[in-house]
């Protein structure tokens, strides 16, 4: 690495789905690499091919908690992301996001560190508008059984523009929208792990609703793609900047494309919509594409059968499928 400069980079979160995609990528760009996280939905399953390499830290720590340490970069990945996870603790999850990102923002006032938020498009809750472009101010409950999450992300944002705004911090907010991929939590009730476990254990396919539901599904490399190249811009531009997968789907169409690719037996059964699941969401990313040139280049198709893959080897023994992992570890 002649011409760079390595860098310490804290990623929180870091042994959660994207968290250890994310640490794995700053490695092989040649950082030093601090991974915080409490397991709640992480597991050192997911980075414990990276223990080997002198550059990887890891340490158990819960955001909510102030956190004494010299780094460069923080990219604040912490809290969990599926409803049956944010909704298992609501009022932790709120604390994650909001205590979390205080605690976050000090420590990058303190080292003078830039720090990078992974908001999310649940900013727009159940949009009116679509897609969904980033001055859309969004449609959100702020009593529902998703507001822990929702209005805790949204609260972490406006922090993230009063630090800039107030002490110059360097912030970079990106609002993610569905993302899928190996190591993806298998029980956490996300639409594409839950469809890929039942169609490898031939259960039936729940729907929830009547299918007609669209999301738009990026592809993980793709995603990390966009958070490097979002936390490499001037320090002029914060974001919020969306990322995510334009080619929308219903969530029918999605059933059946991994029925499909699987080759399963299962079949489809329709059950209750859960409460404010939004019926449509899009990501416009105009400004993703001007302001960093990054757009996804993984087909719904090529990243599915990837995680189908992960899945089946991780998750599935001669007599069936199990949950192999040690949870909380
Ligand atoms: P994940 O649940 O796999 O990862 C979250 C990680 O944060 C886990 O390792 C968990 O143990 C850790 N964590 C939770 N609470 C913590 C706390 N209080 N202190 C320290 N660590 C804590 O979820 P993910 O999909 O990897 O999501 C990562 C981030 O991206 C989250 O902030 C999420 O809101 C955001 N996001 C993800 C998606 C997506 O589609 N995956 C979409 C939008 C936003
Ligand atoms: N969904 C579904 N069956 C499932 C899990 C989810 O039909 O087994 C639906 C869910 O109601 C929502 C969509 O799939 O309309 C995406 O759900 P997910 O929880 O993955 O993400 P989010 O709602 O946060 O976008």
């Amino acid at each position: 690495m002649p011409d760079m400069v390595r860098k310490r980079i804290l990623v929180t979160g870091g042994a959660g789905f994207l968290g250890s995609h994310l640490c794995e990528r700053l490695l092989n760009d040649g950082h030093d690499v601090l991974c915080v996280d409490n397991f709640f939905t992480g597991t050192k399953d997911n980075i414990v091919h990276l223990m080997d390499n002198p550059h990887f830290e890891t340490m158990r720590h819960d955001v909510t908690f102030p956190l004494y340490v010299e780094i460069d970069e923080i990219y604040n990945l912490a809290c969990p992301a599926s409803p049956v996870h944010y909704q298992f603790d609501p009022v932790q999850t709120t604390k994650t996001s909001v205590h979390g990102a205080i605690n976050m923002l000090g420590l990058a006032k303190r080292t003078k560190a830039k720090i990078f938020q992974s908001s999310t498009s649940e900013v727009y809750g159940d949009p009116h508008v679509h897609p969904q472009r980033e001055d859309y101010w969004g449609h959100v409950n702020p009593v529902g059984i998703r507001s822990c999450y929702d209005e805790g992300k949204r609260c972490a944002e406006t922090l993230f523009f009063d630090y800039h705004r107030q002490h110059n911090l360097r912030i970079k907010v990106a609002r993610i929208f569905n993302t899928y991929g190996p190591r993806m939590h298998p029980n956490d009730g996300r639409v594409v792990s839950n469809f890929i476990m039942q169609a490898l254990q031939g259960q039936s396919i729940t729907i929830y609703g009547d299918g007609s539901q669209t999301r738009s599904f990026c592809y993980v490399d793709d995603l990390i793609e966009g958070f490097i190249r979002l936390m490499a811009t001037g320090d002029e531009f914060t974001g919020p900047v969306n990322l995510g997968n334009p080619v929308e789907f219903t969530i029918l169409e999605l059933a059946q494309q991994i029925i499909t690719m699987t080759g399963s037996t299962s079949t489809i059964v329709l059950r209750p919509l859960p409460q404010d699941d939004p019926t449509q969401r899009q990501p416009d990313i105009s400004l993703a594409r001007s302001a960093l040139g990054w757009q996804p280049d993984v087909a719904l198709r090529d990243g599915l059968e990837k995680t189908i893959r992960y899945f089946a080897d991780t998750f599935v023994t001669e007599k069936g499928v199990i949950d192999g992992r040690e949870k909380n570890d």
